[in-house]
């Protein structure tokens, strides 16, 4: 079965049988995907959604062998993407380290430097907290208690997910944010059958009424 990853600038990867590729195009649940090495190579696939994962077929051979180390490496750093923002306190080194542990000697080998796993892990953070592209909706704007939402995070793109998906799953996180909020609530929708966080709520209680607040707004942006 195929594997989403979720990539830099947000855009869609997929893994398949070693080669890695981007989302070139969507036509309902057909997705059509080129070879991330396409300065070297115009390997081709489309996809289907199917059994809540995805079945790639390949269209246009590679002009290169697989590699599975270059997949690991991928998963590796959407992962780290992924616990930068969920684990917004653990440090870089910490998380990377976790990583590490999953991958084998050919994988390791292949990995950029730690350096710039780590510039990665922080820039990720910097563009979610600062939220230049990403605050949907800030303290400010905010018109509830004090208590109320802090902070609602997500990009144009995850949007578009988010608003395109049937089903919306929502989980909470207590432990990892910074001290002065209170859980970091996430809203995930599913991209070709894989569900991924799309929309971060800085929220400083858990009532009924913070969640709905979070959900209107996203309602509002749907509009
Ligand atoms: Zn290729």
């Amino acid at each position: 079965m195929a594997e989403l990853l979720a990539s830099t600038r947000n855009r869609v990867k997929v893994a398949d049988n070693g080669y890695v590729y981007t989302l070139a195009k969507s036509k309902g649940d057909k997705k059509y995907w080129g070879c991330e090495n396409r300065k070297i190579c115009n390997g081709r696939a489309m996809s289907y959604a199917c059994d809540g994962g995805m079945e790639v077929f390949l269209t246009k051979e590679h002009t290169h062998e697989p590699r599975l180390e270059d997949v690991s490496v991928q998963r590796l750093r959407s992962t780290l993407k992924r616990k930068a923002i969920e684990q917004l306190t653990a440090h870089p080194v910490a998380l990377i380290r976790e990583g590490l542990s999953d991958l084998n000697d050919f994988a390791v080998a292949a990995l950029p430097e730690h350096q710039s796993l780590r510039r990665m892990i922080n820039r990720t953070r910097e563009n979610t907290i600062s939220g230049r592209l990403f605050l949907l909706h800030d303290i400010e704007e905010s018109a509830t208690t004090e208590e109320g939402p802090k902070g609602i995070f997500a990009s144009e793109e995850n949007l578009r997910y988010l608003f395109s998906s049937t089903t919306w799953y929502a989980d909470g996180t207590f432990q990892v944010v910074p001290i002065l909020f209170y859980q970091l609530f996430t809203v995930h929708g599913s991209v070709a059958g894989t569900v991924l966080p799309m929309v971060y709520a800085l929220m400083q209680s858990k009532t009924e009424e913070d969640y709905r607040y979070v959900l209107h707004n996203l309602k509002d942006k749907a509009r």
